[in-house]
């Protein structure tokens, strides 16, 4: 984090901690002297004369112009999530895709190539494959846990390494420093999509990474309520981000940005909650007869357990598991059975949410691939993830031992 630049409100203490940051820091107070910061819902902003609306425009005056790039809601929630990333500059955008978009949009151009895994989120994949390389933009898959891959993959043309970590469902790790100094010595940026950890768990600047980016629609807003994501990291790149979000417009609502900025009040508390869940959740299914394997990185036996401990603080909220069973028709049986029995669970396919969730992976969110692709992806038809909520651990052990039985 000592890399980057804080920006800190005035009244706070260049070391304050984290929680102290996420509840304090970006607070703009207009003449009414509000204590919970006001919401801005306007589309533009008025001028005191002609001199004051051309130094606005050309940003020779500090100021909000129009809310397409300018609003003071947002601007607030920017500057906490920067805050909290250790970033020097955030800009928010109106949910996790476009920032991806507009990374994709502001940094690369025809004939560049981004090397990124197969175990991304699939709709970051499909707007790989189906826009960028429309666009003339490469794109080259290699594993995520091997830095070596990454490293033989750069050619002259490699712009982007594109990170998930944990990735989603198996919560496999990427070395963010191995990879992130491969990328250094390569002249290549680095994006870390930080939506599973949150900078409460896990914080990529601390790394030799470039950017941050969030799917704010999770854990940061973390109560199924809005769409939202940020980029962040240093000005020079955030700023060429912010261009594409300013001129075609992906941009967030002033009413979203509120709803996150106090979403991140509360981040930390969360975030250590849901954590708390999902370990004992892990190591109460690891023991259990009718599982034969827990993906989880705060758990020993996850291959990449040392790694998690260097490099995040815990396993985060999301829980893979594999059922028991000889093939892959029992196993499906025996993982729709779980799916249709639980009661607190809910069936759906999101993540980020107070509620605990169940997901068959293999039937749904990779249900469009072929079997051969989801085994080389490890996704059989016995793996079931939960993201762990926010309800009583007892709750949660019940509603699973009366669906596994
Ligand atoms: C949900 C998600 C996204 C996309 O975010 P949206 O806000 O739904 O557009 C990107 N990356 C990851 C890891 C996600 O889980």
């Amino acid at each position: 984090m000592a890399k980057h630049h804080q920006k800190l409100e005035p009244s706070l203490p260049a070391d304050a901690g984290f929680s102290t940051r996420a509840i304090r820091s970006g607070t703009h107070r207009s003449d009414y002297g509000e204590h919970s910061e006001a919401l801005f819902l306007t589309s533009s902003f008025v001028f005191e004369d002609a001199q004051q609306a051309a130094d606005r425009f050309q940003n020779k005056e500090p100021g909000v112009v129009y809310s397409r790039f300018t609003n003071p809601s947002v601007q607030m929630f920017e500057e906490r999530l920067a805050c909290l990333e250790g970033a020097e500059d955030c800009v928010a955008t109106a949910s996790g895709m476009s920032a991806i978009l507009a990374v994709c949009l502001g940094l690369l151009k025809s004939g560049d190539q981004i090397v990124t895994s197969g175990s991304l989120f699939g709709a970051t994949i499909q707007l790989f494959d189906n826009f960028m390389q429309k666009f003339g933009v490469g794109v080259r898959y290699v594993s995520l846990t091997d830095p070596a891959a990454w490293q033989a993959a750069i050619t002259p043309q490699t712009k982007l390494f594109y990170l998930e970590t944990p990735s989603n469902p198996l919560t496999e790790l990427a070395d963010l420093q191995a990879i992130g100094q491969i990328a250094r010595q390569a002249g290549v940026i680095t994006v870390v999509d930080n939506c599973f950890l949150t900078p409460a768990l896990q914080q990529p600047l601390a790394f030799p990474i470039d950017l941050v980016l969030h799917s704010a629609t999770k854990y940061i807003d973390g109560q199924g309520r809005v769409l939202g994501g940020a980029v962040a990291g240093p000005r020079s790149l955030v700023d060429q981000v912010r261009q594409v979000v300013r001129t075609c417009g992906p941009s967030m609502s002033p009413f979203n940005a509120w709803v996150l900025h106090k979403s991140l009040e509360t981040l930390s508390v969360r975030m250590r909650a849901h954590n708390a869940n999902a370990q004992a959740l892990a190591e109460w299914l690891q023991a259990h007869p009718a599982v034969a394997r827990v993906h989880y990185p705060g758990l020993a036996s996850h291959p990449q357990h040392a790694l998690a401990q260097r490099q995040q603080c815990g396993g985060g909220a999301v829980v893979a598991f594999e059922l028991k069973g000889s093939d892959s028709v029992e196993l499906t049986k025996k993982a729709f059975a779980l799916f249709d029995r639980v009661q607190l669970f809910s069936r759906t396919g999101n993540l980020g949410d107070t509620r605990s969730i169940i997901t068959h992976p293999a039937s749904t969110t990779h249900g469009r691939i072929s079997e051969e692709a989801r085994a080389r992806a490890g996704i059989g038809a016995g793996l079931v993830r939960l993201a762990v909520g926010l309800e009583d651990l007892v709750d949660l052990q019940k509603d699973l031992e009366q669906g596994l039985r």
